[in-house]
């Protein structure tokens, strides 16, 4: 079999890697790169091989960088199903339609600046239909049981990865003659204890393992420590009547950080204080968790058996319309306010970072990875002064970032689950990671024994037997 990575090679965005065998093409994940504009826009828009030829995609979750190109696909000429967990295609249609009128609107806003300088219109990378195509393609399954892909010598089976809502592992055995390969792709590997979800299931036997390696090079805070952390810095916000602002991405990230602050005021470490979700997004989301607390774990379960709601009390907000999330803007006095997106690249986030970020007394919070050329990161980075809509802002606000919170296993986390397989793997591949992360995680996985472990580069084939 052949195994080519088409994205998220030696970067954390777009990943998309081709399994072919026999007369099969099978996609691990489609997911959109993200970063500078420009290149970003012409990988996304020009697949490297026929859509057509595609015969099913296997989506780890629903993120935008693991399923956010799937419409590209579709509109390119792909028609077979793209199969996922029932969790992740309930996210998935949400995701897709939103990157769809993330898409319209930019091209429609710089459509606007080209007709005033006599340029012809461009397209945008898809529409709502090509979105539309593409859901009407999610094809569902549940975690453990193993399913055979149809025209394909293949066994799938999804395992939980305990990262977002409906994550899978995916496990394939591949036939080739009298040959069996085993195959293992961890999508984006949670972290064990983390709020709301179970803990990545074990890696079964493999023969070759695809990794992530997001923090590859790094150890997390520990989760009972990141909640005191977050309730102890917006505790001190409020304190100086601040505001804190927290950059989180509406899946997951947000739904957690919502579910700590509800523990944070029952257990008495956080007073109570008016919590705004300004994301419809978010808002979506937060309906497709509450329709899945079949995939929680067993402390959630508890949480609701008290009635208590994780996603929801009574100082909490969430705001849909555009004159809600405006309204939040004219409020005195402390608050939390979380919008998305995660890395301040675009959304509502934009406005109340551009609203708040002048006054000292008010705090930037993040809680999840920023990855490199985002506003994000240039604020962590400790920037002095910002740019926003083409404005310029001074940052006299506190920076802070509380890390644990993240959905992704650190460098301890990646090696303990691939350890027990480690002996008996013939490579391992480090995908999703930058530069330092891929290369710490390829000279941890050779400590463990496979020595062949590698990060490919973007488009780098692999022939394995
Ligand atoms: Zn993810």
């Amino acid at each position: 079999m052949r195994l080519t990575f088409w994205g998220a090679a030696r970067e954390v965005t777009g990943s998309m890697h081709l399994v072919e065998s026999n007369a099969t093409r099978l996609l691990l994940d489609c997911g959109s790169k993200q970063g500078h504009r420009a290149e970003a826009n012409a990988r996304n828009a020009n697949l490297p091989f026929d859509a057509s030829d595609i015969d099913a995609v296997l989506l780890s979750h629903a993120h935008i960088d693991h399923c956010g190109n799937l419409p590209t696909l579709t509109k390119n000429g792909f028609t077979r199903d793209i199969i996922g967990t029932h969790a992740t295609n309930d996210l998935a249609r949400i995701m897709l339609l939103d990157s769809a009128k993330i898409q319209e609107q930019d091209a429609a806003y710089l459509n606007k600046k080209r007709a005033l300088r006599g340029e012809e219109p461009i397209q945008p990378l898809y529409t709502r239909a090509d979105a539309e195509a593409a859901i009407r393609a999610l094809t569902g399954r549940s975690y453990n049981f193993w399913f055979e892909l149809p025209r394909a010598s293949m066994r799938v089976q999804f395992l939980d990865a305990g990262h977002i809502l409906g994550s899978a592992i995916t496990i394939l055995h591949i036939h080739e003659g009298e040959r069996t390969i085993r195959l293992g792709y961890t999508g984006d590997l949670g972290v064990k204890d983390k709020l709301i979800l179970r803990d990545p299931q074990p890696a079964p036997p493999l023969d070759y393992l695809i990794i992530e390696g997001t923090y590859g090079n790094r150890l997390h805070e520990s989760r009972v420590d990141s909640e005191a952390e977050l309730a102890r810095i917006i505790g001190e916000t409020a304190r100086r009547g601040g505001k804190t602002i927290i950059p989180a991405f509406a899946l997951d990230r947000t739904q957690e950080i919502v579910y700590s602050i509800h523990r944070s005021i029952l257990n008495g470490a956080l007073s109570p204080l008016p919590v705004f979700v300004d994301s419809p997004l978010a808002m979506d989301a937060t309906e497709i968790y509450r329709m899945h607390p079949e995939v929680f774990d067993q402390e959630t379960d508890a949480f609701m058996e008290k009635q208590e709601d994780p996603f929801g009390f009574r100082q909490l907000t969430y705001t849909r319309d555009v004159e809600a999330s405006k309204a939040i803007n004219t409020l005195h006095g402390p608050a939390v306010i979380i919008a998305s997106n995660g890395m301040v690249e675009a959304g509502r986030i934009l406005h109340h970072v551009k609203n708040n970020i002048g006054e000292p007394n008010n705090t930037i919070l993040f809680v999840g990875y920023q990855a490199e050329n985002t506003l994000g990161r240039r604020i962590l980075d400790g920037a002095k002064r910002i740019r926003i809509f083409g404005d310029e802002y001074p940052v006299r606000a506190r920076v802070e970032r509380v890390e644990g919170f993240s959905g992704h296993a650190d460098r301890n986390g990646l090696l303990d689950w691939a350890r027990p397989i480690a002996r008996e793997l013939k490579g391992a591949f480090v995908v999703h990671a930058e530069n330092d992360a891929a290369d710490s995680l390829v000279d941890g996985l050779r400590a463990l024994g496979i020595p062949d472990a590698i990060a490919p580069t973007y488009g780098q084939q692999m022939h394995l037997q």
